[in-house]
């Protein structure tokens, strides 16, 4: 799977589809046609070996009508300017979805992250910060983890960065670690978010209590996710990774696998464990079952297996998982897609909230955390289902609608 997806609507066609519903939104268009500032820079990486490597590196702000720009930072070798600059932009789209006070952001390095040691990804993540300490900052623009990077590459960057402009400001990043002002409850933050919309829409999506569920992506985003749904009593007849599907007709027995993944192992290797047969890897697309939730990389459904989708309901939990094209088959075959800006939002979401608490001084409990994350994702869920009923829209087109009134409206204020 690749996370290009080159003759896919952009995002920018989409808003503009959705302009169509929002009288007056053209300033926030022509605004939203480019980006605030896209800064490229080279890195220079000291290796364990003593050699020297350059590294490509960007930052892409992309718009701040609505805030400080906020947004993941990526290690992966596949990286290029076109893709921070198109998942920067999606960024200012979920924030707008979410009602959170900010723009959209993007940045990364292009470099393979599994080819790194500890000290080298400390060493780059701290290069990082010391060369885009001008772009950076907590009432500028606000990193946070995302492919190839972790609690740990943050804690480094709160830590460069202060040694960079002198200031303790560990607000510069969220997802940090708890002991340098992290929030408890942000790893699972992105699995419940999308558990939340899921309660909350439940009606609306025709999902029972006990309804069928398969996670492609048996990872962070997806195993949370799993975990929530199984304890709610649905029933997970399918979980899978880069090796293999694991399916259960009557429903896995989570607990067990769930526990073999945190230990490092592949589900290839545990046919049989909670009551699961392992299948090919791409199996669990076309199995039959109420819900779908493509959680592992981009362009997992394209126009190539629409077909043979086999849920009625499709949840995005990764990063553009449908493409264009499969969103078109989808809807014509009466499938619904619960889109990503919306659907994976609860990880920025409790990013906002760490962003509160490390103004305020304070440490949220994680019960806490976890209200204000339900009533978020309910509230702005609920709003978007909405949207699409009175207007007939899907629900993708319905949350480029809300985003879009959002920006236009914020645009408007600001006298652009
Ligand atoms: P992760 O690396 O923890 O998990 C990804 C999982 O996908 C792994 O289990 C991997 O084996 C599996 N996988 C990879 N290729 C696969 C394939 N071809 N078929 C089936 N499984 C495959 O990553 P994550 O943090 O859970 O993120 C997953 C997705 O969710 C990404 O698209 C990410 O951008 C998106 N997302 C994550 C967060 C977050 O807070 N974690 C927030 C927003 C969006």
């Amino acid at each position: 799977m690749s996370e290009e997806n080159s003759n896919d609507p952009s995002g920018f066609d989409r808003l503009r589809r959705a302009a169509e519903h929002v009288p007056g939104a053209e300033a926030a268009l022509a605004r939203l046609a480019m980006p605030l500032e896209m800064r490229a820079l080279r890195l220079a990486l000291d290796r364990d070996d003593g050699t020297r490597t350059y590294l490509p590196a960007w930052r892409c702000r992309y718009d701040d009508a609505l805030g400080p720009t906020k947004g993941g930072l990526r290690f992966h070798q596949g990286l290029d300017a076109a893709t921070v600059e198109r998942l920067a932009f999606e960024m200012t789209v979920k924030c707008a979805v979410m009602d959170l006070p900010y723009g959209g952001a993007k940045g990364g390095v292009r470099v393979d992250p599994k080819a790194l040691s500890a000290a080298e990804r400390r060493r780059l993540a701290a290069a990082y910060a010391r060369a885009f300490a001008d772009t950076i900052g907590p009432e500028r623009d606000v990193p946070a983890p995302d492919v190839g990077t972790d609690a740990g590459v943050m804690g480094v960057i709160a830590d460069a960065y202060a040694g960079a402009t002198g200031r303790h400001a560990p607000g510069v990043v969220t997802g940090k670690p708890l002991a340098a002002g992290g929030i408890a409850g942000r790893e699972e933050a992105t699995g419940r978010g999308a558990f939340c919309l899921v309660q909350q829409l439940s009606q609306a999506l025709g999902l029972s209590s006990v309804c069928r569920v398969a996670v492609q992506g048996f990872g962070n985003a997806g195993m949370h996710m799993a975990e929530l749904l199984a304890g709610t009593g649905r029933r997970m007849v399918a979980v899978s990774d880069s090796s293999a599907t694991l399916v259960c007709e009557d429903g896995l027995d989570l607990g067990p696998v769930a526990a073999a993944k945190r230990e490092g192992q592949s589900l290839a290797d545990l046919d049989g464990l909670g009551g699961g047969r392992v299948r090919d890897r791409d199996a669990i697309l076309s199995l039959d079952c109420d819900l779908l939730v493509p959680a592992a990389l981009g362009g997992a459904i394209t126009g190539a297996n629409a077909g043979g989708v086999g849920a009625r309901v499709i949840l995005e939990l990764a990063n553009g998982p449908v493409t264009g094209e499969a969103d078109t088959i989808l809807a014509e075959r009466g499938i619904t897609v619960v889109p990503d800006v919306l659907a994976n939002a609860g990880g920025v979401t409790v990013s906002h909230f760490e962003s509160l608490q490390n103004r305020q001084g304070e440490a949220w409990p994680e019960e806490r955390v976890r209200e204000r994350l339900s009533e978020a994702m309910g509230r702005c869920g609920a709003a978007v289902a909405e949207l699409a009923r009175d207007c007939g829209l899907t629900l993708r087109e319905a949350a480029y609608v809300r985003a879009l009134e959002r920006l236009a409206a914020a645009v408007a204020a600001r006298g652009c």
